[in-house]
């Protein structure tokens, strides 16, 4: 029996080895590299043995450094987990050769199972089906040409040199062929085959145990149809959704598949079922697999413990007919990516974890708070497997399991778990390889809609930087709580804040400007601003009551277009004016823009002209205009009707101006206090009548329009 064994691998997996071993009462000696120095592995294994720097090439995947290592420690066998060396034959060659044990099949096994063709071979011979692929691997583009259209479309396109799903193509035509075929040269991907597409598949493992005498049993089936860049994340035991039949017989072709190539330690091997329930071998996995706690859960039985046992050379201790199958499990990979990424690994420090506390949940993890997320290594954090004694147990319980656990200051594939896990098609569980295609467009949407709801949610006020919640903002009208900083608002805001509720009745809202002179440009700004702002133009026109008393009211938005001033807002503005008139009521205009519009030419400046001499007819009619001005008012709408107000108001630290300061600067060779254009410097130098808190204003317009009432006097 193995009384010391070297565990080639970091991570979880060693972790779970070392368990496994204590267990079985063999010593552990974990190989590390520099940045596993303090992992938990090293920590709970009886020894240790840097292996080299913090790249796998230089580490976990030097053989020469694994078996110096076995051998200095004095271990008896090696055990490789899963990936890196985990199924080279070379490397089980090099063990044996040191006059170790490798936990693994034999040589032969891993070298047949490496020859992928020669191994579809012999499955086929056992009249399984086989996908159907190349024979061996085609560099010329001709010969990709050819065996496509031997094969038909749609095709996989896999380099021998990928794996883990790199470099690998779904091809629907030859020119994307050629195009993909290119793409993977130039990524440095080589040896090309081509292998038949199955779309909308169901991806059944099933986990075998042998031993070296000849004894070969299954441990049923797992699901791992839910994929991302061909890795799996999400993965249930047993594949309870398909006919009874059809999983008996994927079992059967598994165990002659096993015995047939005289497998002698445990493996997974892999089908893949299309839309017709027809079944076709895909590979063999001669080692554990990550998803193996699955088997654990529904079966109790410790396969690691067979794996080292039948390294060993124990014959099997337990029979077929022994195994009581009991529940359903379910896993999901934890890993750090970032799902708004395309999954792409995040790295960072994890500041702190909460796992879940629930009956019947197993998580096996290596990862300890304050530890960093490293490069050189997978992005698996945890998996969190459960059981339940029925699927929709075991459905509410990885659905609590997920929704307790919280991981801190790193992206993880957490909330899509959380969100695919919900999914119709997952819970009925007859999903295929689709269910991720159509999962994963909507969560991204739900995704930018809960960020921009977070988005509106909070705001951080430009001046003092504080949070203000939608709250905050509404009770105090967009005015910031701890500074009196006036936030931005949309002119619908600005009559809903002044005007009586239901008594606003607006003029002139069809009023659209267009693109007399073909300016370039123009059209396609007007429709972009239409768009994002919803409004037609840069001011809203109308009127309604204030405290019950009628007045016409225009407000400019600034967000439309910050050059205001064309021909529609000139007229709008007129006709606004020539209303007020007509009604014989007060007039108030809210500005806030930039002036001229540019791509109008002369006709935006007409405009100034225009609105001044409307406001200079309703003077000579006794009319009440009061002007407020916000920030930023300058330009045209300065030099013409905001200016030329009874009563200018402004509200605080709005910037008020013509020109802007350098140009003045310029021009008269002077240069210019520091609050020269600001509502306080312009108040103080009699420009203004008053500067007016938002919250107060429409108290002291009341006021105003009380004070300036015709039928008080006549
Ligand atoms: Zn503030």
């Amino acid at each position: 029996m193995i009384k010391k064994c070297l565990i080639a691998n970091r991570g979880e997996i060693a972790v779970r080895i070392i368990s496994t071993c204590k267990k079985m009462g063999i010593r552990t000696v974990v190989a590390y590299s520099l940045s596993d120095k303090e992992s938990l592995a090293v920590s709970l294994a009886d020894e240790s043995v840097c292996i080299g720097p913090q790249s796998a090439s230089l580490s976990y995947l030097n053989l020469d450094h694994l078996c110096e290592a076995a051998l200095l420690t004095h271990c008896d066998a090696i055990i490789p987990g899963y990936g890196f060396h985990s199924e080279n034959a070379e490397f089980a060659k090099m063990v044996e050769e040191c006059g170790l044990i490798f936990v693994g099949p034999n040589q032969k096994v891993l070298k047949l199972i490496q020859h992928k063709n020669s191994l579809k071979e012999i499955v086929r011979s056992l009249s399984i089906p086989v996908i159907d692929g190349t024979q061996k691997v085609i560099d010329s583009d001709e010969d990709l040409l050819n065996c496509a259209t031997e094969l038909g479309y749609p095709l996989m396109l896999k380099p021998v040199t990928g794996g883990g799903g790199r470099g690998i193509h779904i091809i629907n035509d030859t020119k994307q062929l050629l195009e993909d075929a290119q793409r993977c040269k130039s990524q440095g991907f080589t040896g090309l085959y081509l292998e038949k597409y199955i779309p909308n598949s169901r991806h059944i493992e099933v986990q075998i145990l042998a031993d070296k005498h000849q004894n070969v049993i299954h441990l049923s089936s797992r699901n791992c149809t839910l994929q991302v860049n061909y890795q799996k994340f999400l993965e249930e035991a047993p594949f309870a959704t398909i006919h009874p039949l059809l999983h008996r017989k994927i079992i059967q072709y598994a165990l002659s598949i096993a015995k047939h190539i005289e497998c002698d330690n445990i493996a997974t091997i892999e089908f893949l079922i299309d839309e017709h329930d027809d079944v076709f071998f895909m590979e063999i996995n001669p080692r554990i697999q990550v998803e193996h706690p699955l088997s654990e859960m529904i079966s109790g039985i410790d396969i690691v413990e067979q794996q080292i046992l039948a390294a060993a050379n124990e014959p099997l201790s337990i029979q077929q007919a022994d195994i009581d199958f009991n529940g359903y499990a379910i896993e999901c990979r934890i890993n750090a990516q970032d799902p708004k990424k395309s999954f792409l690994p995040s790295v960072g420090i994890i500041s702190s974890i909460r796992w879940p506390s629930l009956k019947h949940c197993r998580i096996d993890t290596a990862i300890i708070e304050g530890q960093p997320i490293s490069i050189y290594y997978d992005s698996l954090i945890a998996k969190v497997i459960v059981w339940g004694k029925t699927r929709e147990q075991a459905l509410l319980s990885i659905s609590e399991a997920l929704n307790q656990i919280e991981i801190k200051r790193i992206s993880t594939n957490l909330d899509f778990l959380r969100y695919i896990i919900k999914q119709e098609g997952f819970i009925k569980g007859n999903y295929t390889s689709d269910l991720f295609n159509i999962a994963y467009p909507l969560w991204l949407t739900q995704q930018d809609e809960k960020n921009s709801h977070e988005n509106q949610d909070r705001l951080i006020c430009s001046k003092c930087k504080q949070t203000l919640t939608i709250k905050q903002r509404y009770d105090h009208q967009n005015v910031c709580e701890y500074c009196g900083y006036h936030l931005k608002i949309s002119a619908s805001q600005r009559i809903a804040d002044l005007i009586d509720d239901e008594t606003f009745i607006e003029i002139d809202a069809h009023a659209t400007s267009i693109n007399h002179d073909d300016f370039p440009g123009y059209s396609e700004k007007l429709i972009s601003a239409k768009t994002l702002t919803g409004m037609n133009e840069a001011v809203v026109c109308g009127f309604g009551k204030i405290n019950d008393i009628t007045v016409c009211i225009g407000v400019l938005d600034s967000s439309f277009m910050m050059g205001s001033m064309g021909h529609v807002v000139g007229d709008k503005i007129t006709r606004l004016i020539e209303t007020a008139m007509d009604m014989g009521v007060p007039l108030i205009i809210i500005s806030a823009s930039g002036g001229a519009r540019m791509q109008e030419g002369i006709i935006s400046l007409m405009q100034m002209a225009k609105t001044a001499a409307a406001l200079h007819r309703f003077d000579k009619a006794s009319g009440l205009y009061i002007s407020i001005l916000t920030h930023p008012t300058t330009g045209g709408v300065t030099a013409s009707f905001a200016m030329l107000g009874d009563v200018l108001i402004s509200e605080p630290n709005a910037l008020i101006g013509f020109a802007g300061r350098r140009v003045i600067e310029k021009t008269i060779k002077e240069s210019l206090p520091e609050e020269f254009q600001s509502a306080e410097y312009l108040l103080e130098h009699g420009f203004l009548d008053m500067i007016v808190d938002r919250r107060h204003l429409k108290q002291v317009l009341t006021d105003c329009l009380k004070l300036h009432r015709r039928d008080k006097y006549e």
